[in-house]
């Protein structure tokens, strides 16, 4: 194994013990977006320059992914950090708002707009189901072996794997609701969606 194979190997184990852990504020550079690590017990997405990290022993320093002082690229990145590899060249475009969903858009050229004022991303089991949702689409719809997006079906079969995703149990109520919308958007009644969003 190459070095760079083995720095490869090595991320991949860091993100996926990332995944594994619920518990913690977890910090991200402010500039680059890169990991940091985690402190205390919370779940938030936070951004702290690295330097400030380091002597931090609490869990509510620096900003919320949601904040106005942290740029979207930087934000854009954290969400890339998210996807499987193999999907690690897509791009993340932060946009000022997009009505009803956190995710606004993504397309074939390779770009996911997203909305990075919404603090349905300062939750870290939000953002990594989210990130599921996305990358369903990449997979099956987009991306290099995809079949082209073709509306309801693949709508709703990305929110059936972003549900049945572990993150999702621990997820917010504010980003189920954004399933039970979409789930209505797709022509499901409330109490289906509902139902079907596994919300009471
Ligand atoms: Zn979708």
């Amino acid at each position: 194994m190459s070095f760079d194979e083995l720095k490869q190997e090595v991320e991949l184990l860091d993100r996926e013990a990332m995944r594994a852990i619920r518990a913690g504020s977890h910090y991200y550079d402010a500039m680059s977006g890169l990991y940091l690590g985690f402190r205390g017990t919370d779940q938030d997405v936070r951004f702290i320059g690295a330097e400030d990290f380091t002597p931090y022993t609490g869990d509510d320093a620096g900003y919320l992914f949601s904040s106005s002082s942290v740029s979207s690229s930087a934000k854009g990145e954290v969400l890339r950090q998210f996807l499987p590899s193999g999907m690690q060249s897509l791009n993340f475009v932060g946009v000022n708002s997009c009505e009803t969903c956190a995710i606004g858009y993504g397309n074939y050229a390779g770009n996911f707009y997203f909305d990075h004022y919404n603090s349905v991303f300062d939750n870290m089991s939000n953002l990594q189901n989210l990130m599921c949702h996305e990358s369903y689409h990449w997979n099956y719809d987009f991306g290099q072996n995809a079949n082209g997006y073709d509306g309801f079906p693949d709508e709703y079969n990305a929110v059936m794997a972003q549900v049945n995703d572990p993150s999702y149990q621990y997820a917010t109520s504010l980003l189920k609701g954004y399933v039970v919308n979409l789930l209505q958007s797709l022509g499901y009644s409330l109490d289906d969606a509902k139902r079907l969003a596994g919300v009471s």
